[in-house]
Formats: C-alpha cells, sequence, structure tokens
C-alpha cells in the first residue's frame, strides 16, 4: 500500500521478530539481560555485528519497538529512544560537542534546557552563544570554525518565538555546522521537520506523545541528512568516507548513550506506543481548542494581550503557517494586568489545574515567571522576555466553552 496516512501506519508496523505467542500489543520485554545459545553469538552481539539484544540499557526489545515505530513514522535514519527529553537533548549535544566547541542558541529556551547549556556543557568548555536567531546576520557573525551546532526549539515558550528553519538550516549548511531542534511543541504527525531542513530532531515525548502524561520519554530522530565534516571534532574518529552521515547516530549508540546510561525503560516505551496510536486525534482536538480558545480569550475582560502563533495577527503568523500548517500546538499564552492578577487568577481556577507539564489530557496552567523561572534574577528573566504578567496554558481535552467559563469565572474583578 503506498501513501498511507499517518493515523493508519502508527497502528500498523511490523515487529521485528514475531512474537511466540502471537500478542497484538508488543509486550514488555521487562528483563534486564538477554541470553545466548552459544559464544559466538554472544561476540557478535557485543561486538555490534548483530542485532541481538543483551542488556536493556543498551538496547531493549519493547523499547525497539517503539523506535522502530517512530522511524517508520518520521523515515528518520535512526531513532534513540531516552528516558525524558532532558536525556535526549543532553545525549544529542554530548555527542556533537567537545571542549573548545561552541553551540549557537537562543536565550528562548526551554529552562533545564538553558541551564544545560549555560552551566553543564559551560563547565566541560562547551560554550552557549545565546543570540536572536530570528536575525540571520546575528547567526552568521556567531559561528565560527568551533561551532558545532545551531540548536532551537521551533515553537519557543513561553515566548512563542518561531525562527525561519529552511533560512537557519542553509546558514549551517554554509558553514558546515547541523541544525538540531526541539520539536516538542508540535508533534511529527503535523510537522515534518526534515522538509525544513532539521537534520536532528528532539522531542520530549513525555508530552503529546505519551498520551495522558503517563511516562516520561525522550527521542532523537536523526534524519542521517547531515554529512559530519571535519569541523565537527567530536565525530572526526566517528566518520568513514563511505558514511559521514552516520557519524552521529554511530557514536550517540556505540559510545555516548551507553555510557550516559538514560535508555528509556521497556514500561514507558509500552505506554508510549499506545500514545503514539492517539497522537494525531488527540492533537488535533486539541490543538482546534487551542486556536478556538485563542480567538475567544481575547473578549474576556481583565485579559490584555493573547499570545498563539495560529492567530492570524500574531507577528509569527506566517512562518508558523509555513512550517506547522493551521494548528501550531495546544499551548497559548496570554496576559493579565500585572503578577498580583495572574497569581489571583490561578488560585479562582475551579476546573483548569495549577500544573507543570504540556499535553496532558486535562488543561494545565501556570505561571512561568515565579516557577520555571522562579530562581533566575529579574534582570536575567527580562532578558529571556519571561513576563510577570504572563500566564501559559496547555490546553486537553476539554471542551472550549467549559475551559472558557472556568476562566471567565477566575479573573480577578477590575
Ligand atoms: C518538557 C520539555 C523538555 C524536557 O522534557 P522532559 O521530558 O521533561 O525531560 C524539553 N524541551 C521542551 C520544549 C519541553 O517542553
Amino acid at each position: 500500500m503506498k501513501d498511507i496516512s499517518f493515523e493508519t501506519q502508527t497502528l500498523h508496523t511490523p515487529y521485528e521478530k514475531p512474537d511466540a505467542h502471537k500478542a497484538l500489543a508488543m509486550p514488555v520485554y521487562q528483563s534486564v539481560a538477554c541470553e545466548f545459545d552459544t559464544a559466538e553469538e554472544m561476540e557478535e552481539a557485543f561486538c555490534g555485528r548483530s542485532k541481538d539484544h543483551f542488556y536493556s540499557r543498551i538496547t531493549n526489545p519493547t523499547v525497539q519497538y517503539y523506535e522502530d515505530r517512530v522511524r517508520a513514522l518520521t523515515g528518520a535514519f535512526s531513532v534513540t529512544a531516552l528516558n525524558s527529553g532532558m536525556s535526549a537533548i543532553s545525549n544529542t549535544l554530548l555527542t556533537v560537542a567537545s571542549a573548545g566547541s561552541n553551540i549557537v542558541t537562543s536565550p528562548h529556551l526551554f529552562g533545564n534546557t538553558y541551564s544545560f547549556l549555560k552551566n553543564t556543557l559551560a563547565a566541560l568548555g562547551v560554550e552557549a552563544r545565546f543570540c536572536d536567531l530570528t536575525d540571520a546576520g546575528a547567526v552568521r557573525s556567531n559561528i565560527d570554525a568551533n561551532t558545532c551546532a545551531i540548536f532551537l526549539e521551533v515553537i519557543t515558550n513561553p515566548q512563542m518565538e518561531v525562527a525561519d528553519l529552511r533560512a537557519l538550516s542553509a546558514i549551517g549548511q554554509d558553514a558546515g555546522v547541523p541544525l538540531i531542534a526541539d520539536t516538542t511543541v508540535v508533534p511529527f504527525t503535523v510537522f515534518h521537520a526534515r522538509e525544513f531542513g532539521v537534520d536532528i530532531e528532539i522531542v520530549s515525548s513525555t508530552k503529546y506523545i505519551s498520551g495522558g502524561a503517563t511516562s516520561l520519554g525522550g527521542l532523537i530522530i536523526d534524519y542521517g541528512t547531515f554529512n559530519w565534516p571535519p569541523n565537527i571534532k567530536a565525530l572526526k574518529a566517528w566518520r568513514s568516507d563511505t558514511a559521514g552521515s552516520e557519524a552521529f547516530s554511530t557514536r550517540l549508540r556505540r559510545e555516548v548513550h551507553r555510557n550516559l546510561g538514560a535508555y528509556m525503560t521497556p514500561q514507558a516505551a509500552y505506554m508510549q506506543t499506545l500514545g503514539l496510536e492517539t497522537l494525531q486525534l488527540r492533537f488535533t482536538r486539541q490543538a482546534s481548542t487551542c486556536l478556538d480558545l485563542a480567538r475567544r480569550l481575547r473578549q474576556i475582560r481583565g485579559i490584555v494581550s493573547v499570545n498563539y502563533t495560529g492567530l492570524e495577527d500574531n507577528p509569527f503568523y506566517d512562518i508558523s503557517k509555513t512550517q506547522f500548517g493551521l494548528l501550531p500546538g495546544a499551548m497559548l499564552t496570554f496576559d493579565l494586568a500585572s503578577r498580583r492578577s495572574c497569581f489571583s487568577f490561578l488560585n479562582n481556577l475551579k476546573l483548569i489545574r495549577r500544573a507543570t507539564n504540556l499535553f496532558d489530557n486535562k488543561s494545565l496552567i501556570l505561571h512561568p515567571a515565579s516557577t520555571i523561572y522562579g530562581t533566575l534574577s529579574e534582570e536575567l528573566r527580562l532578558s529571556m522576555h519571561i513576563k510577570q504578567q504572563t500566564i501559559r496554558l496547555s490546553v486537553g481535552l476539554e471542551t472550549t466553552d467549559d475551559l472558557l467559563s472556568d476562566i471567565q469565572q477566575a479573573m480577578p474583578a477590575l
């Protein structure tokens, strides 16, 4: 069958080996080790010459099935499932970076990603160069011979900034630098990262994919599109003349991910495989509600502004539509008059949950400045465009009317 739809394909990826009992869902292979009939077979597996599983920190049948499904859906060269979005980010960047190299990125990043770049990588001699990724000149002037990646989030949170990925990819190609994107906020069902020049896609599968916030997880999706040149020193020893595009995934799978020990657990892989099956259904519903809500929130007294890139008058509407289509995610932000009105509003809510996380089945809300960015100085927060007046809402599977009436009743008296 050709041109099979995402929804259908996601349900029907075959197992690598048939299950002994013909189980319809991939069983959870909870076992840490797999045994071998002979010492010879064991040697083949340990030396990477056969695909047999031997130890679940490195590969596991249930986790591999999840990876295979994501590979079938994205057409990627290689997919690696880790035990959180942060471990997907840290494994990726520790694979491409080495002491003395630098990563060109934006200050608009998920809180722990920012800290990983600013503190953890800095201590290892890797410099993060924070600049405005919507400004091609700024990106070009920050790239030099030691740059090992351009790294960004495709819709930043909570600023909702969208950079032009094709433009960044072209700059990277000129300089021999890969484009690495965290696409957590727009799933690969609607956003085809490779078409926009993304070489490596990172997803916190804790969010949309897990399906109702069942488990933590992260994915590294390598499209095999980047022919790693010698200027990326971390991968120099992993290149071969015939397969320069495989250097990243080879080092990741043979060295970095084994040494960091953050592989996904079989239980999480089982739940996230189920989550994939309903991903597009849930996403379409949640994102449609989000767009509807974004339009209607503007009419509520007390809401100063609404930020969602699917609104026609949003400054990033055009680029967002080109890259992500008409439903750019199920998260929006809105501003109230002050920090005090935000706290009072949050405390008045009856239905929407005060919790961190994105894309649970339940709608979740928080005040970014006092939570995710709460321990930063106000000066640093302002440089990251985190405002005290902003509320972030992750839209769940409730109806628009129910969400709207909760928001309405919680609005502080003016
Ligand atoms: C949540 C999130 C992460 C981190 O993912 P975890 O699974 O919590 O480790 C990274 N990037 C973005 C954009 C996120 O929303």
